[in-house]
């Protein structure tokens, strides 16, 4: 049976009627249940001494390994926690570069050497595995002899249990990589960037105080999702196969009354977000904030944030929690970062920051001068990083997907520029022009700072037309999509920062050694960055067609789509950063490059193959059937003697109809030919520009035929899921 557009109608309209189910949701207050599901320091405490503990535990958070003996024990905790909880298996859960996470799932049960059934859980099973490497990309990192991959604990990132249905398994976070040791996921080379973003902040902030002596990087992501009825996603090939329209007219209405931006929330989405947020707070995932979007049928979750690798591991798991939680409540998310068609798309800002073990967040302005001096060095040297690897970030957060939302004058635009507001443009202009970096100007800067009012509420008047902004005591990269895995453009951020930090320390360390007094040469070094990075430094309306042009004038790229941006990735700075500072070395780097340009390409194919069968399957049938019927009625009408004058509307409609008709069979063949000699082409890079360059703009054109067709057709005979009735129908 094919799930026509009026069987999902009619099914819809008999579900809202009927069975909403009261959700079994916790009572009591979340507190009462928040991690109830993490092996975390919590719930580790029941399972070991507190001297084991408190071994384990500074072990794990000074980076050392676990010995042998530690380990044992660990694992045996592990174990009765997860039993005692339910858990008959247990994962190493990962992040493969398919951007989605990955499992395995083993019983603890097996036999022991006298064929006795026993439940087990040794060390090995807790610290690695083999997964078999060659289902993932690997972007040619595994030679044809050696496919093998491997998952090592990270433990870091806390274990936790997955309840699926009534299965519980308890899932180890874990990085990917080859047998020789190269990452094959997104989580070995986040965890390599934060701890060497984490070094060079440390040894900075050693110049501003010495009780600092650790520093973590903070990651509070922004997840936007649109929901739309499982009936009528059943009844879209395109939301199945592709997560997002294809087809599809706007609707009549649109989001042009802002009517839905922080609007009620539906009593129908409200259930399945409360059950949403129960599912992360069992999980530990510390979501706080949900509102409606811009877009129809859109919506936001936010958490507090978290220490990077954490977050980034609870966004992941976020992402696979909300499609399991939307399918009970006969709902699909779209993850999607274009999935209608004229209407806002989705992003995830990635909130960054820094912040010590005395409690200091490092962008935080703060009140006090001294403390400014840091807080400009920090700010001015991000600002600084982004001005120089600016095409990396942009490079980090490509997809086939964000290529329709970047830019689309709803979203940041592809040139990547930093917002900072204007009190403190007003301060690194003062810095930059006006006061020399004497010990007489240190003073007239700070005296200057002190002046400056409140900075958090000038931050306030946000400027959403940028894609990197410093939000108050943040940065705010905006450019990220909603479907991707934050650790990419993190990777990038801690990276590029920690480089700049470490040749800030070691500017300044080389001035005072030559004598200046150390404020002096902070102000100095600051005062150089400013002048160096004035052209990223962006007020204005990044949708603007002058900011193109001005862009282009002050040197900033403009990499409009997925294959123009990802060679950054393989640049000559890009190895350099990436490889001295033991990130990930050229290897690494290419092959990364290489599975982001292959899911490109086939993000495109698997589009243009749905869309010819779309089109061949049901629009142009649609379109026939409804010919016949104005034929029809267009010799019936002549047979009773009207003239052509009489029949010009009839005659209108039958030819707009076959010059759609004749144009999206002669374009799904084109379409078909350019797909199939794209494919042929070896090289990953020069596939996706083929993609780009003759698949895409036919996807485009076949939709605006087809969006015609829409419009002409009696509805009866529209077979494809309207836009009206996937977003306001609720
Ligand atoms: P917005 O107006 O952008 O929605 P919010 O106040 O809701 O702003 O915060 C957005 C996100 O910023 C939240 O996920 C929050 O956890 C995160 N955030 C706040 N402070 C920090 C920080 N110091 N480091 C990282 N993320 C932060
Ligand atoms: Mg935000």
């Amino acid at each position: 049976m094919t799930y026509s557009r009026f069987s999902a109608l009619e099914s819809i309209a008999n579900r809202n009627r009927a069975d909403e189910k009261l959700l079994d949701v916790p009572s009591g207050r979340i507190s009462d249940f928040f991690g109830q599901n993490v092996f975390n320091e919590h719930t580790i405490k029941k399972y070991l001494t507190k001297d084991l503990y408190d071994e384990v535990s500074k072990t794990i958070h000074s980076g050392d390994e676990l010995d042998g003996a530690l380990l044992k024990i660990v694992a045996n905790a592990m174990k009765k926690w997860a039993m005692d909880k339910g858990a008959t298996h247990y994962a190493h859960w990962f992040q493969p570069l398919t951007g989605k996470t990955a499992e395995k799932h083993d019983s603890f049960f097996t036999l022991d050497g006298d064929n006795n059934p026993i439940e087990e859980f040794s060390v090995n099973a807790l610290t690695q595995q083999e997964p078999d490497g060659s289902s993932f990309p690997g972007g040619g990192l595994r030679s044809t002899f050696e496919a093998r991959g491997y998952t090592a604990w990270d433990p870091t990132s806390p274990a936790f249990i997955l309840e699926v249905g009534e299965g519980k398994t308890l899932c180890i976070p874990t990085i990917f990589v080859t047998y020789g040791g190269e990452a094959m996921d997104y989580k070995l080379p986040l965890l390599k960037s934060a701890s060497f973003l984490e070094n060079a902040a440390k040894e900075v902030c050693q110049f501003f105080d010495p009780l600092v002596t650790s520093v973590k990087t903070t990651l509070g992501w922004e997840q936007e999702y649109f929901l739309v009825d499982e009936a009528t996603f059943f009844a879209r090939p395109d939301l199945i196969l592709c997560g997002r329209t294809l087809v599809g007219k706007y609707a009549a209405k649109g989001q042009q009354l802002d009517d839905h931006y922080f609007g009620s929330i539906p009593e129908r989405v409200y259930k399945y977000m409360r059950d949403l947020e129960t599912e992360c707070h069992k999980l530990g995932i510390p979501v706080r904030t949900r509102h409606n979007e811009v877009g129809p049928g859109q919506y936001e979750l936010a958490p507090m944030y978290e220490e990077v690798n954490v977050a980034v591991d609870h966004n992941q798991l976020l992402m696979d929690l909300m499609d399991r939680v939307a399918r009970k409540h006969k709902l699909r998310v779209l993850l999607h970062e274009k999935p209608f068609e004229g209407v806002n798309g989705s992003g995830k800002h990635n909130n960054w920051s820094m912040s010590t073990n005395t409690g200091k967040n490092l962008l935080s302005p703060g009140k006090t001068p001294g403390k400014n001096l840091r807080f400009l060095t920090f700010f001015v040297s991000t600002i600084r990083a982004v001005w120089e690897y600016a095409d990396l970030l942009r490079a980090s957060i490509a997809s086939a997907g964000n290529d329709h939302r970047l830019g689309a004058n709803e979203a940041p635009p592809a040139i990547v520029s930093v917002f900072i507001g204007s009190s403190l443009k007003k301060v690194l202009d003062n810095i930059e022009n006006d006061i020399e970096a004497d010990e007489e100007g240190v003073q007239t800067v700070l005296n200057l700072l002190r002046k400056i009012p409140n900075l958090d509420l000038d931050n306030t008047d946000r400027n959403r037309t940028s894609p990197f902004a410093f939000t108050g005591n943040k940065f705010e990269i905006r450019m990220v999509g909603s479907s991707r895995n934050c650790a990419a453009p993190m990777t990038v951020m801690n990276t590029i920062v920690g480089h700049q930090l470490s040749i800030f320390k070691k500017s300044v360390d080389d001035l005072v050694n030559n004598g200046m007094d150390r404020d002096s040469a902070i102000l100095q070094q600051i005062k150089q960055y400013i002048k160096e990075s004035r052209p990223i430094l962006f007020e204005g309306d990044g949708y603007s067609d002058d900011w193109k042009k001005e862009a282009a004038e002050r040197g900033l790229n403009n990499h409009e789509s997925t294959p123009e941006a990802i060679p950054a990735y393989t640049s000559a700075a890009a190895v350099e950063i990436f490889s001295k500072n033991g990130i990930l070395t050229e290897r690494e780097l290419h092959a990364h490059q290489e599975v982001m340009l292959e899911n490109y390409c086939l993000s495109l194919q698997i589009e243009s193959r749905t869309l010819g069968e779309m089109m061949y399957n049901q629009v142009i049938p649609a379109a026939i059937k409804y010919q016949n019927l104005v034929a029809d009625n267009i010799h019936s009408l002549r047979d009773i003697g009207m003239t052509d004058e009489d029949l010009a509307g009839q005659l209108d409609i039958l030819k707009r109809l076959n010059e759609c008709i004749k144009s999206i069979t002669k374009e799904v063949q084109e379409m078909t030919k350019y797909r199939r000699a794209s494919n042929k082409i070896e090289d990953s890079y020069k596939r996706a520009e083929s993609y780009r360059t003759y698949v895409k703009p036919l996807i485009n054109s076949i939709r605006i035929c087809s969006d015609r067709l829409e419009y002409l057709i009696d509805d009866e005979y529209w077979p494809i899921a309207k836009y009206r009735e996937l977003m306001f129908i609720k």
